[in-house]
């Protein structure tokens, strides 16, 4: 038998992802599957995405891209950081692609470009501060954008820092800032990520690009009253593959850092750092075996984790361990290895990907 690490992608949950999305918004919708589709495999998930009409795909690079058009995908597709240098825009033309437009060096780029038009999506920093034309620049950039005969199509976008943060005036703030700079254009308007989605219905406009909530992850730390209408579209699931009985006293795995204080059971999973799951997952962290919580014991190894089975007797080798999925969202699981669910799917590696619909 190989290693038993599986990911089984549901598709039917990614359907109904989208559906909610389509239901809160009503808006065009941008499905982002950069990074693999946050590791759940891009060329699959966008014809499920392309079957089901979403009006574009967002990727970061052109690489990502191409791999898209060469595996026969033929929705409109944005590149979300843009292009980086003159000798992308011919590929840009052959692929039909559409790229963000984030500084001034891309609108000289543009301007002596004599190949075919195409659409770009002038990017507005409003306070992520990380790419995007500042308030005081975005006039004259979108009046050179309209100038250039390489220009077909303007959409107008920007990006939340912390719309996951709900608590926070930022997004508000960001939201105000780009109504006010946008007011009067006639141009359509893009701001929202899943948390924007979810949270920010002011702020849907005529497109939004969500990412996570389609793969069924939340994008906020704390509980949401949506929580229960995603479903995760990735299970990733292990078996046991060895038993220990040990007495009180025995340290379990690197650095000895948890050490049974009764008699314990303990399972080895065939699932390790390597695979992708958090090495800062503490003892403690859940997990499912045959659909029961128990938790982690002991540091993550590369390519095994210990789990506690003292209270499930009946658990045996060869029996399904769940890392993440139904009954166990991958947002509870990043919580505690101090990171977001974002880095948990798309590190996943040496995992058997299994698509069901
Ligand atoms: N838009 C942009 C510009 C992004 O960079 C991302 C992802 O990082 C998204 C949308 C989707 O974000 P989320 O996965 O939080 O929905």
């Amino acid at each position: 038998m190989s290693r038993p690490i599986q990911a089984t992608i549901n598709f039917s949950s990614l359907r109904k992802n989208l559906q909610l999305v389509r239901e809160l918004t009503g808006k065009k919708v941008i499905g982002v599957i950069k990074a693999d589709a946050y590791g759940h495999g891009a060329i699959p998930v966008a014809r499920v995405l392309e079957e089901q009409k979403v009006d574009c795909l967002a990727v970061a690079c052109i690489e990502e891209a191409i791999n898209l058009r060469e595996g026969g995908i033929q929705s409109p597709i944005l590149l979300l950081e843009g292009f980086f240098s003159e000798e992308e825009l011919p590929q840009i033309e052959q692929y039909q692609l559409s790229t963000v437009i984030r500084q001034t060096e891309q609108i000289d780029i543009l301007s002596r470009w004599k190949g075919k038009p195409f659409d770009v999506w002038l990017k507005i920093d409003t306070g992520m501060h990380r790419i995007g034309f500042l308030p005081h620049e975005f006039s004259e950039a979108y009046r050179r954008l309209k100038e250039c005969p390489s220009v077909r199509n303007v959409v107008l976008m920007t990006h939340f820092s912390s719309a996951d943060e709900p608590e926070k005036p930022k997004t508000l703030q960001q939201i105000n800032l780009f109504n006010s700079l946008t007011e009067g254009y006639a141009e359509e308007t893009c701001m929202c990520n899943s948390a924007g989605i979810m949270q920010w219905p002011a702020a849907h406009g005529d497109w939004v690009r969500p990412g996570v909530m389609l793969y069924g992850s939340s994008p906020f730390i704390e509980p949401h009253p949506l929580d229960n209408r995603l479903e995760p579209v990735m299970e990733l699931t292990s078996q046991i593959f060895s038993i220990h009985n040990l007495p009180a006293g025995a340290p379990i795995g690197y650095g000895e850092t948890f050490i049974t204080d009764r008699p314990m059971r303990i399972g080895v999973v065939a699932t390790g750092y390597a695979d992708g799951y958090p090495r800062h997952a503490p003892s403690g962290t859940p997990v499912l075996v045959n659909g029961q919580r128990t938790r982690l014991v002991g540091r993550i190894s590369m390519d095994m984790l210990s789990i506690d089975l003292s209270h499930l007797p009946n658990a045996g080798i060869g029996d399904t361990v769940t890392l993440w999925g139904k009954g166990l969202p991958a947002t509870e699981v990043a919580h505690h290895a101090g990171t977001i669910s974002y880095e948990l799917l798309c590190n996943l590696k040496r995992a058997r990907i299994k698509y069901i619909d």
